[in-house]
């Protein structure tokens, strides 16, 4: 058989295939005729040696060449891969990287080859601190077989710190290897952090911004409320959850509203504007809302977003500065501002109907008495009384309104001067009704100027000076009264300040005068002192009372010069009655509250007494009731110095006062003054009669002496006399007179009883 065909076709195969090796000799022998050499059966052995040699090479060689390009192709597989990829021994001794991580290390430390030394001490893991332990540990227990997770920061090849998640496990050992190897795989995650970090944050502002948050899905069922949404409008989160949004429309107090926010998210997409609601726990609720409602990317509509800004103290804040502005702070009525405002519609709405309108102008008389004894709280309470009263005694659609200080107006729309007359009486007597404040029990008198529009002014500033002016003039008649407007009247302001620039000048031009009124003792009939009044006697003005200058000295500060000048007068006149023989007895001198309270007071009237070489108990000091009620410790102690001069002390216009009994039981006073205004009304009223016999009674039992003021009338005197007062002052005897007329009625009466009156046996 001729075999050399297919030799040499195998023969030329295998040169065509992958390397020649060992062939060689024998591709090189079959060139020559081989049977000729081996002959059959050698040739066919030499044949399978040679074939089977040369497929062994050719699958060696393809063998290694295949695993040259996997390894390449795992290589380039790898360095596809952006995550950081190390393969280490357990030593730590860097075996393969891709090329990321051949990057990063190769930035970290370009200088150095590593490739010797463990790799956690690699300068890459310096990125932060105590880094190099954990990883080493982490390779240690993969060398044990178990995988461990880590989080480091490394800087990348361009030296930014990222983030990164290694994944450090056990790669098993190749056959013929004596050992695993360690994969480090590090995966960068600084992006996802951030976002985490960023949904982390954004969660916490959830949770804990100052405004409520609610989100809902596009068919408007809540998916999330926020904590501050739940405390702002009082629902729990779990009763919001899964509910429809439309459970808030009805704490809303517009029922308009919800249906406008749905117009508006739905053509608009947002809504914003304030609501006004009910908490759910109780209280209102103010808040600025913004809905908006998101839109998909097809443009149908998303999630709704509520968000709630609680300004409910925001608005009450506003509310309280309005209402400070308009309203008095301390009774909460209308203030001047609010009056004139209220005024000027009243009076147009008055002029278009043809109607009256009144105006009544309240004030408190003795408030400051009550402010200077009892203290500001004591006045406060009472203003907020008389607020209160005056509120409960008027209709709806009547103003009441605090002016300041001690000053009230009040606006009846549809009242005439009649009407107004009677408002005014019935409020007297209301308000005349003792009140109970800061433990004291207070009786006090108002003044009331009544003025009509238009009859007496048509703008509410005009309207408001006739009703100061007529008010004015209702206090210079006597307290508790009332009075309507005249246009004489008006020009009492200018008045006021005329008087009290000429009162300066008063003293050294003489105009001061005094007079004296005798006080007759009921049971002798004879004069056992004397009141000094004092009288200005202006040149254009004529004769002024001391009831409208007084007040005016007294606020003006000029009274302690004048209070002066009267007890150096006062004194020197009975000086001289003792030296002529005609002693009244004593002299008594009125003391206003200021003069009382200051300190050169008992140095003054020692000063006085001793300059007119008077003796003490000739002098009689008059304190008003109001200045021995408050601290009554103090007024005690000035009580006592003056006490210690010798000179007498009484108490004036007893009964208007404040006075309690155990006050007056401790202090060093002789006498009390019952007040004229008991006097006057005791033929006629008995609660009068009552008061006057309880204060002689009272006087008696404290081993006090009374007299009674302003008798006019022998039915009052005889009163009096039955019921145990002892000395009376009065028209009824003697009118004040100056002292030379004073010595001519003495003349005339010097009897020992009194000819014009004769003393009653038996109580009336
Ligand atoms: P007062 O101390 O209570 O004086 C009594 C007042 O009643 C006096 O008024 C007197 O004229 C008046 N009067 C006396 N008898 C009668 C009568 O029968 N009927 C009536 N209706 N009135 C009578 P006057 O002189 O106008 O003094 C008024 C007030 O002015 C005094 O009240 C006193 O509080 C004060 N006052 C007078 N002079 C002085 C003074 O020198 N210093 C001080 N601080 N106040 C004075
Ligand atoms: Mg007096
Ligand atoms: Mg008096």
């Amino acid at each position: 058989m001729n075999i050399l065909p297919p030799l040499r076709m195998l023969c030329r195969h295998l040169r065509a295939g992958a390397g020649w090796g060992l062939l060689l000799p024998a591709a090189g022998w079959a060139q020559t005729d081989p049977v000729s050499v081996l002959g059959d059966g050698g040739l066919w052995a030499g044949l399978a040696l040679g074939s089977g040699t040369v497929l062994a090479a050719n699958a060696w060689r393809w063998w290694r060449r295949r695993g040259e390009d996997t390894s390449a192709l795992l290589q380039a597989m790898l360095d596809q891969s952006p995550q950081f990829l190390a393969l280490i021994t357990p030593a730590g001794r860097l075996v393969r990287s891709n090329r990321t991580a051949a990057r990063w290390l190769q930035a970290a430390s370009p200088k150095r080859g590593h490739r010797d030394e463990a790799l956690w001490h690699h300068p890459l893991w310096g990125a932060a601190q105590g880094q190099q332990e954990p990883l080493r540990l982490a390779v240690a227990q993969a060398a044990g077989g178990r995988v461990s997770r880590l989080d480091l920061l490394l800087k990348d090849d361009g030296g930014t710190p990222r983030a990164m998640e290694l994944t450090v496990c056990p790669v098993a050992a190749l056959p013929g290897q004596p050992q695993g190897h360690i994969l480090i795989e590090a995966q960068d995650v600084t992006a996802r952090r951030q976002t985490e970090d960023k949904l982390k944050l954004a969660s916490a502002v959830f949770d804990q911004t100052r405004d409520g948050v609610l989100i809902a899905d596009p068919r408007g069922i809540i998916l999330l409320a926020n904590p501050a949404f739940c405390q702002i409008t009082g629902f729990e989160a779990t009763d919001l959850q899964g509910q429809s949004i439309q459970l808030l429309s009805p704490l809303i107090d517009d029922t308009e509203l919800p249906r406008q926010m749905r117009h508006a998210l739905t053509h608009c997409g947002h809504w914003q504007g304030e609501v006004h609601s009910l908490r759910r726990t109780g209280g209102f609720l103010t808040a600025w809302a913004s809905l908006s409602a998101r839109r998909d990317t097809q443009g149908r509509p998303g999630h709704v977003v509520v968000i709630l800004h609680d300004i409910t103290s925001v608005r009450q804040a506003e509310q309280k500065l309005l209402r400070r502005d308009h309203f008095d702070g301390l009774t909460d009525l209308p203030n001047r501002q609010l009056l004139v405002d209220r005024m000027s519609q009243a009076m147009s709405l008055s002029k278009r109907h043809h109607q009256p309108l009144a105006l009544l102008f309240l004030d408190v008389n003795q408030l400051r008495h009550v402010n200077d004894n009892f203290g500001h709280t004591a006045g406060d309470g009472i203003l907020r009384e008389v607020a209160q009263r005056l509120r409960q005694s008027l209709r709806e659609v009547d103003t009441v309104a605090r002016l300041g200080g001690d000053e009230f107006a009040v606006l009846l729309p549809g009242t005439s001067t009649e009407g107004a007359g009677q408002v005014a009486s019935k409020l007297l007597e209301r308000l005349a009704e003792p009140c109970q404040v800061d433990g004291h029990d207070f009786s006090l008198t108002f003044s009331i100027g009544v003025t009509v529009c238009p009859d007496d002014a048509d703008s509410p500033e005009a309207l408001l000076r006739c009703a100061d002016t007529a008010m004015y003039r209702a206090k210079l008649e006597g307290r508790g009264r009332w009075c309507t407007y005249s246009a004489d009247m008006s020009h009492r302001s200018a008045r006021q300040l005329q008087l009290e620039a000429a009162l300066r000048l008063a003293e050294e031009r003489g105009e001061l005068q005094l007079y004296y009124q005798p006080q007759i003792c009921l049971h002798t009939g004879r004069w056992v002192g004397v009141e000094a009044l004092i009288r200005w006697f202006h040149p254009e003005l004529g004769l002024i009372s001391p009831a409208e200058f007084i007040p005016l000295a007294e606020s003006s500060g000029q009274i302690l010069s004048i209070g002066a000048w009267v007890m150096r007068t006062a004194v020197s006149q009975m000086k001289q009655w003792i030296e002529a023989g005609q002693s009244p007895g004593t002299v008594a001198v009125n003391l206003s509250a200021a003069q009382f309270r200051d300190p050169g007071l008992p140095e003054l009237v020692q000063r006085v007494l001793s300059e007119a070489n008077l003796p003490p108990a000739c002098l009689e000091l008059e304190l008003t009731e109001s200045v021995a009620a408050h601290t009554p410790e103090e007024a005690r102690a000035i009580m006592d110095r003056l006490h210690a001069l010798g000179v007498r002390l009484s108490i004036d216009d007893f009964g208007t006062g404040f006075s309690s009994l155990s006050h007056l039981k401790r202090f060093p006073i002789h006498t009390l003054k019952i007040d004229q205004s008991f006097v006057r009304d005791i033929g006629t009223d008995p609660d009068d009669r009552a008061i006057v016999q309880a204060i002689i009674q009272m006087a008696r039992a404290l081993r006090l002496t009374t007299i009674a003021e302003g008798v006019e009338t022998d039915e009052q005197a005889a009163f009096l006399q039955s019921h145990g007062c002892e000395v009376v002052q009065g028209y009824r005897f003697c009118k004040p007179l100056p002292p030379d007329e004073l010595q001519t009625w003495a003349q005339q009466h010097a009897r020992p009883e009194h000819p014009n009156f004769t003393p009653v046996a038996q109580p009336v």
